[in-house]
């Protein structure tokens, strides 16, 4: 198998039985935005990920995101495919090895291609990056103080302009899907609006605190039908 499992335990988020996987050791991936990088997913080790989506004990991997599936609205707003990576990874558990560091050495790491970062123990993502080159991540649960230590790896996910202000008062870099820019941002280069000038693999900006770097904002994007009109949607659910 092409992956490694790096966690099986509780969620930090509810307690409930998850499973980390790390995807794309021998194959690199093929995500046009991404480019190459070594995928993660975080994934309900009890039901398959679909199903969890629509019962809601996909909170245990995604908590409070406003992206999750709404049943008053019978809409899901994120834009992964839950039957396509996610279930294949879960169809598959039974075959992964244990994950060692050694495996991502000098790759980089998206943490959290499905599901959110603060579900693993921060500890066990130190213990995966350790021989990595860099990696990217972004985390929904930042209103969350339980995870506030997590600013060290990830951005804040944020759909509005007070949101932002929120989490930048609490000492996040913030990742804000939006058309416009606030003063501090800058349009993700690897986005359809910057020309697709580089990949996250190449440009990792996207790596939680540091004194100097910017913030980060895009447009809609992803599998969606309308990124417009989800984008309009988020920044109503949030
Ligand atoms: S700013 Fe860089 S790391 Fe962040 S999403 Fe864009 S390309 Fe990826």
């Amino acid at each position: 198998m092409d992956g490694a499992i790096f966690y099986r335990g509780p969620s930090m988020i509810d307690g409930s039985p998850i499973v980390g996987v790390v995807t794309g050791l021998r194959k690199a991936s093929t995500n046009a935005k991404t480019g190459g990088m070594l995928q993660s997913y975080i994934i309900r080790s009890d039901v398959p990920p679909q199903v969890a989506v629509k019962d809601g004990r996909d909170a245990a991997v995604c908590g409070t995101c406003p992206l999750r599936f709404n049943p008053e609205t019978g809409e899901r707003i994120c834009y992964v495919l839950t039957f396509q990576g996610p279930l294949a990874v879960y169809k598959t558990l039974a075959d992964y090895p244990d994950f060692d560091p050694a495996m991502a050495n000098g790759r980089s790491v998206r943490l959290g291609t499905y599901g959110d970062p603060a579900a693993i123990p921060i500890w066990i993502w130190f213990h995966v990056l350790q021989h990595a080159s860099h990696w990217t991540g972004y985390t929904h649960q930042w209103r969350d103080r339980r995870f506030a230590r997590l600013q060290a790896l990830t951005m804040a996910s944020c759909e509005t302009v007070a949101d932002r202000a929120r989490a930048k008062a609490d000492g996040w870099r913030t990742f804000r899907l939006a058309t416009t820019p606030e003063k501090g941002e800058i349009l993700c280069p690897a986005s359809a609006e910057a020309g697709h000038r580089t990949t996250c693999d190449r440009c990792s900006l996207c790596r939680g605190s540091h004194p100097t770097m910017r913030d980060i904002y895009i447009g809609p994007h992803g599998n969606g039908r309308n990124p417009g009109r989800q984008l309009i949607q988020l920044q109503k659910a949030s």
